[in-house]
């Protein structure tokens, strides 16, 4: 079978259920894919072959023996911010270059417990701070549309691996806009939950208030395969929700688009920056969901202006209190014969952290520092809750709230941005963080180069399943989630 890497996470699990191939064929095909295809798509830090091999014998024996779960011997490439246990965690960083964690992160351990095959570690923007992936230690990873534009970030390599068909599926983390914003720049579908519905347990902080990993794959149906696997309270994260978890799958057809209120902020449409082929796009996505019996509904989102600049506070201070645990004694990169233990700080993190990491930490220290830290970070905190309170009251008149993902599609590489024309690209996600609140991307077409456009539905807290079922029932009646990118097409 040549064409396994076409399949879908069902298809995959049917594939393997009924003995059309094993998870060792399969592994075997994806690894000779990523051989084959990643020289040039980079999404790879590290490939675990071996491993992967091992697992999916593991995975073959456990179902001879009839132990075999949904998704048992189903591979599947892991964000390199996720600790895994004997294979090497950048996190993108050069600081964290030789670092081997001695356990796996939770959704990892939960991944292994479910059967899933790990491929290997994908990149990222170091410690997940970026748009493009270009900040990562390793290099920069192309998107599979066009491999001279960027495949988004941070969670840039595991978009790139999927959309490129190096993985049927993968792990990814939403600080800011990283699960949906590499979604919407690849062409996939990709989840960020509700804060605290996925551990965060061995996933390398960034801004802890703000971190949550998701699910990013081609479809909403691969996504709830994900979801179910990732989602679920934990002991080791404070922060995790104690709760009941849906099931994602079963729950795909559970909520009607028929009848749907979906908000429409006004704010969100008049954003300078916005692309025409853009806005064209997820107006018509949103046409079509109309047709299939949503109504839209305009609504005001009057924080709008506030949020590139509170979370641009938020998430600098928490990054340079989390990254102060690099300090080149206890783990990671340590500079050559120093002098004292000031300059075996100094120059272990001047040399080991990159230059959009060093901004941010800066940023952050001064925020939080005696004489500022009410005037930025107090003042951050109190404008926060007031873009909760926003979309608070905005659920109560509509289900779901419509945006684009990005103001634009993929940047070329080396469009050498400004730090503040970056962040401005991502005014659609942030907010979305900062109340805490669960969102969705799913593609709606194309621009006039080709590059895939995406449309964002936020929903209120723990709404995951509706989120999924109606992405689900707009990817039944429309095919942009199964157009393939000219790399995949090329390696078919
Ligand atoms: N692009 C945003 C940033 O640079 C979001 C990143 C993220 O979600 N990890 O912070």
């Amino acid at each position: 079978m040549t064409d396994l890497h076409r399949l879908s996470i069902r298809e995959l699990s049917e594939g393997l259920a009924n003995a059309q191939f094993s998870s060792r064929e399969l592994t075997e095909h994806y690894l000779k894919r990523i051989a084959k295809i990643d020289a040039q798509v980079k999404s790879y830090v590290t490939v675990t072959p071996e491993l992967a091999l091992a697992e999916a014998d593991a995975a073959d024996t456990l179902r001879k023996a009839g132990g075999a779960n949904v998704l048992t011997g189903v591979p599947i490439a892991h964000k390199d911010i996720f600790c895994t246990q004997g294979i090497k965690t950048t996190a993108g960083s050069k600081i964290l270059d030789n670092f081997i964690s001695p356990y796996d992160a939770t959704v990892v351990a939960k991944g292994k417990a479910a059967g899933l095959v790990t491929l290997g570690k994908v990149n990222m923007d170091e410690f997940a701070m970026g748009s493009t992936s270009e900040n990562s230690y390793y290099g920069a990873t192309a998107n599979p549309w066009n491999l001279n534009h960027v495949p988004g970030g941070s969670s840039g390599g595991s978009a790139a691996a999927v959309a490129a068909d190096l993985a049927p599926f993968a792990t990814g983390t939403d600080t800011g806009g990283s699960i949906r914003q590499p979604a919407s720049f690849c062409g996939l579908t990709g989840l960020k939950p509700t804060y605290g519905r996925v551990s965060r347990f061995g996933m390398i902080a960034y801004a802890s208030s703000l971190d949550q990993g998701g699910p990013m794959a081609r479809s909403a149906e691969d996504c709830a395969y994900l979801m179910n696997v990732m989602a679920g309270h934990d002991a080791k994260d404070s922060t995790s929700m104690n709760q009941v978890v849906d099931n994602y799958v079963a729950n795909l057809n559970d909520t009607s688009v028929k009848g749907l209120r979906i908000g429409i902020p006004k704010q969100y449409f008049n954003v300078s920056g916005l692309a025409e082929d853009v806005k064209a796009r997820v107006e018509e996505s949103l046409k079509k969901l109309e047709d299939m019996g949503a109504t839209l509904v305009e609504i005001d989102l009057n924080m709008t202006e506030s949020y590139v600049p509170t979370y641009y506070l938020i998430a600098p201070a928490e990054a340079s209190s989390n990254l102060q645990r690099f300090d080149g004694v206890r783990y990671g990169y340590r500079c050559e014969n120093p002098v004292d233990l000031m300059d075996l700080y100094k120059r272990s993190r001047s040399e080991g952290f990159g230059a959009e990491v060093q901004r941010r930490i800066l940023i952050g220290t001064y925020a939080l520092s005696a004489g500022y830290y009410d005037a930025y970070y107090v003042k951050a905190q109190k404008v926060r809750r007031l873009i909760q309170q926003d979309f608070l009251k905005a659920f109560e008149s509509v289900d779901v709230i419509a945006a684009p993902s990005a103001p634009t599609t993929a940047y070329k590489i080396g469009a050498d941005l400004t730090p503040v024309e970056m962040y401005l690209g991502d005014i659609y996600t942030l907010a979305v963080n900062l109340a805490g609140l669960p969102a969705i991307n799913a593609p709606v077409g194309f621009d006039q180069n080709n590059l895939p456009v995406g449309l964002q539905l936020i929903g209120n807290y723990w709404s995951e399943s509706q989120l999924l079922s109606v992405v689900h029932q707009y990817q039944q009646a429309t095919d942009w989630h199964t157009q393939r990118a000219a790399i995949a097409e090329e390696n078919a």
